[in-house]
């Protein structure tokens, strides 16, 4: 009989040179728990998933009560179904008025198909306008949108008419003209390694798609849902979206992405021709009910208030010559190192130690720190002396 892990390695397609290899059997809170008693501190929070920690009980409570009505009953958008109502009702009322009409979809790769689409119907163009080093997902055509080449080269030719502009760099808005169906930022850079734009950038970026009328498309799968301490990143940057992409952490663990705009512009997408973007599994009533769940517990548990302070104390408790520095925005954090191989052996060291962290896709001299929002800063405290002790360990 061939163990978990080896049917992982036999059956299972492999994704990267360096599978992190833990088992896991259960998960609560910011833990995972091994076969054998092992306990993790889980830093990454299946990259911005957990928000709310793993299993938390309300969010199981809900899936339970929706097990018990009814699971997929049709394809996305025939038939009334309670939990995308009332969660495309709630999750209105964290954003700015009009910006109120929910797509769901399954992924957030999906969540970017969508609103790109959504912008070329729209807007009858078809450029579209991404940036470097940005990740939008793993599909054809959010793939083309990713800003690293090493991605890419394997699957030329990609969408057509898509261009590439420097992050955070004001001489670049000009690219954006009125042939610009859309233009797609993540409001924190993720993969990049947490890049923060100025508010001086975004604001320019806002007024030049509206002086072109070209679409501002903000991509926060991964910075939203209370990632940054604010429901929304883009809340501290004093602009609005015309289209808005969430997916990960929206689900409390379950798969949900989404794609809002305003009423006007998503009924282009059900204009003449007919289906402007069919899914199956979009807004799947489970994950619905999982999501409403978690973004009452965000609510309810006040948690975006305490986000500042404890990624303040991880800044506080993180410091050592072989840091070369910390950036983040609210706990969506990446710690610097000197080289991947010096990080590596960090991390190799603290998952022995308990430690659960990686390192960011196009960024990886940095370590990623980005625990479920509910850890306390007692647990934090303890993931800190552990990694201090791996960095002592590892320098010398
Ligand atoms: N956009 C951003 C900003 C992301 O971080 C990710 C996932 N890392 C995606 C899109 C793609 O999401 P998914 O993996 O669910 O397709």
């Amino acid at each position: 009989m061939l163990s978990p892990r080896q049917l992982f390695l036999q059956h299972q397609a492999q994704t990267t040179d360096f599978p992190l290899l833990l088992e896991v059997e259960k998960a609560k809170g910011v833990f995972m728990y091994g076969p054998n008693g092992e306990r993790y501190l889980d830093l990454i929070s299946g990259i911005g998933v957990s928000n709310v920690g793993h299993r938390h009980p309300k969010v199981l409570q809900a899936i339970h009560d929706q097990l018990d009505k009814y699971l997929h009953l049709m394809v996305y958008g025939e038939i009334v179904q309670t939990p995308p109502a009332q969660l495309a009702h709630a999750l209105a009322q964290t954003l700015p008025a009009g910006l109120d009409n929910v797509y769901f979809v399954s992924s957030g790769s999906e969540a970017v198909e969508g609103a790109c689409k959504l912008a070329k119907r729209y807007t009858g163009r078809t450029e579209l306008i991404a940036f470097n080093n940005a990740y939008h997902g793993s599909t054809h055509g959010s793939l083309s949108l990713n800003g690293s080449e090493s991605f890419k080269r394997a699957f030329r030719p990609l969408l057509p008419d898509v261009r590439h502009i420097q992050h955070n760099v004001l001489e670049d808005l000009h690219f954006i003209t009125s042939r610009t169906a859309a233009v797609i930022l993540e409001t924190v850079q993720g993969e990049a390694g947490v890049r923060v734009p100025s508010l001086e950038y975004m604001q320019a970026l806002r007024e030049r798609c509206t002086e072109v009328g070209a679409l501002l498309i903000l991509d926060e799968i991964q910075s939203g849902f209370g990632r940054t301490g604010t429901f929304w990143a883009f809340e501290q940057f004093n602009v609005v979206p015309d289209i808005l992409t969430c997916a990960k952490g929206m689900g409390g663990g379950m798969p949900i992405g989404a794609f809002i705009s305003r009423q006007e512009i998503m009924h282009s997408l059900k204009n003449d021709p007919m289906l402007g973007h069919i899914t199956t599994f979009g807004g799947h009533p489970v994950s619905c009910a999982a999501s409403l769940a978690t973004l009452r517990v965000i609510q309810e548990e006040d948690l975006l208030t305490q986000v500042n302070a404890k990624a303040n104390l991880f800044k506080e408790r993180l410091v050592h010559p072989a840091i070369k520095g910390i950036r983040n925005q609210g706990l969506m954090m990446a710690v610097e190192f000197e080289s991947f191989d010096l990080l590596k052996a960090i991390i190799d060291n603290a998952i022995l130690k308990g430690i659960l962290t990686d390192w960011f896709l196009f960024c990886d001299n940095s370590m990623r720190v980005a625990p479920p929002l509910t850890i306390t800063l007692a647990e934090i405290d303890e993931a800190c002396d552990l990694i201090m002790k791996a960095i002592e360990e590892e320098v010398g």
